[in-house]
């Protein structure tokens, strides 16, 4: 599984500042970039300010004078842009909301928020390292009210927020929840709009803690058959609301955008392959000095002819042929020459023969023809055209070279190495009765 580098998924507009930059800059920074965090550049560290800590002392003019270093800022940890998402998986249960993406230089490149992280890493992953409080930090909009609100009142507000549940508060700890659906019924019902709404809300409510998972959320909702879930702090204080639909899309949705980049990849990975496939294939079923098929190839494509040729009820025939004297050409004229005088004799043979013959380089100086269709007889015939054409033929430096061969017929019920062994006999007894010639298994 691919995932990207930190610096693909990074954000590049970063406001940054020096150490030595004032608090004033700062803030004139933020307004104009619209930016929540400033990095602040502390050769060889970076330093974080937030939006908060402005805000905190907006109404301070002396600490508005303030220069950064003076701030005790936290350090920010950076990771490498080269880095995969994966890779920070280790840090992102710290409670820092972003890291800075540095160049190998140390340079900045620029900033990933933690949630980017999480956004691009697979859904099991994210599902289980994301937490409920994560999702709140988006800042959502949750309604919620006190139990001595009135329906009425709580309907209006409704509407007006577009609210499709109102979670009723005490306390500020959730004591119950009220959705639209349950409005319509009173409303539907005729209810007396101007009891509180305690009268109507579901309760009590069951609540998940904020530092629970996105994956406990979902089996929380499933276990208990709810559409949505209540989320509260340590001390049971109401932190939002967050639905099946959106746990689920929120993991997902970045998921399946990432997919469909990777299936790109994918295809474009898979056609290469392929097309490497078809090379080695070649290279392996073939002799690299003629480009005859090998004997590995030749003895594939003998099964698939001997089987048509039983199913046919057709004749088969095998020639074998061995170049004369070979050795005396090496000696003579070098390995090189004796190269080129191996595929001229291979031109040759493929010249003479027919499309659907299959030649084979068998050995050295020897090559061996598979006829399917034809008999004995007609396959001697075939060889001695095969000599004649071999012997005409004017050879580069050599002249001429002679050929002697061995035929054979393939009989139903043998095996390759039968058929073979017969052309061979046949091939030996050529070379003992004075060579450029032909002999058949009849001759044997
Ligand atoms: P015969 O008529 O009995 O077949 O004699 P021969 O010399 O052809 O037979 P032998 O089997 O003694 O020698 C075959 C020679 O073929 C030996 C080797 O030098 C040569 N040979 C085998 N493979 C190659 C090759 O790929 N290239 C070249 N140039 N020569 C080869
Ligand atoms: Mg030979
Ligand atoms: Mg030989």
């Amino acid at each position: 599984m691919k995932f990207p580098a930190v610096g693909d998924i990074a954000t590049r507009a970063v406001s940054a500042l020096n150490i030595n930059d004032t608090m004033i800059q700062a803030l004139e920074m933020m307004l104009e970039d619209g930016h929540r965090n400033i990095i602040v550049i502390d050769v060889p560290n970076y330093r974080l300010l937030n939006v908060m800590d402005i805000i905190k002392i907006k109404n301070d003019t002396t600490s508005l004078q303030l220069k950064l270093k003076e701030l005790n800022l936290p350090l920010v940890r950076t990771i490498n842009k080269h880095k995969n998402v994966l890779d920070t998986l280790e840090f992102i249960n710290e409670k820092v909301e972003c890291f800075c993406v540095v160049n190998n230089d140390n340079s900045l490149y620029g900033l990933i928020a933690q949630s980017d992280i999480m956004a691009n890493i697979d859904p099991d992953t994210l599902m289980e390292n994301y937490r409920l409080q994560d999702f709140f930090k988006i800042g959502r909009k949750v309604k919620n009210v006190t139990k001595e609100k009135t329906i009425s009142e709580l309907l209006s507000e409704m509407i007006s927020g577009n609210h499709d549940n109102v979670v009723v508060l005490e306390n500020n700890q959730p004591i119950g929840i009220l959705t639209t659906k349950d409005v319509m019924k009173i409303i539907k019902n005729k209810e007396n709009l101007d009891l509180s709404v305690s009268v109507y809300m579901s309760s009590p409510v069951e609540t998940i803690h904020k530092n629970s998972s996105i994956k406990q959320a979902i089996y929380f909702i499933k276990d208990k058959h709810y559409k949505r879930v209540i989320v509260v702090n340590d001390d049971g204080t109401f932190v939002g609301v967050i639905t099946q639909k959106e746990l689920i899309s929120l993991t997902y949705s970045r998921w399946a955008t990432l997919m469909k980049e990777y299936q790109v990849e994918l295809t474009e990975i898979n056609s290469m392959l392929e097309n490497k496939n078809k090379e080695y294939e070649v290279m392996a079923s073939t002799d690299a000095l003629t480009g005859l098929y090998n004997r590995y190839k030749f003895s594939e494509l003998y099964v698939s002819s001997y089987t048509s040729m039983v199913q046919r009820k057709n004749h088969m025939s095998l020639i074998m042929l061995d170049i004369d004297f070979f050795k005396k050409v090496n000696d003579s004229y070098g390995h090189n020459i004796g190269d080129k005088a191996l595929i001229q004799v291979s031109h040759t043979l493929l010249r003479t023969v027919r499309n659907i013959d299959i030649i084979s380089r068998w050995g050295g100086e020897e090559f061996i023809v598979l006829l399917p269709t034809v008999d004995l007889t007609q396959a001697v015939k075939l060889a001695d055209k095969i000599r004649v054409n071999i012997y005409n033929q004017e050879i580069d430096v050599i002249g001429h070279v002679s050929v002697s061969i061995g035929v054979s017929e393939v009989y139903e019920g043998e095996v390759m190495q039968d058929a073979i062994k017969r052309a061979d006999e046949a091939l030996y007894l050529a070379k003992k009765s004075g060579r450029n010639c032909v002999k058949s298994e009849k001759d044997l």
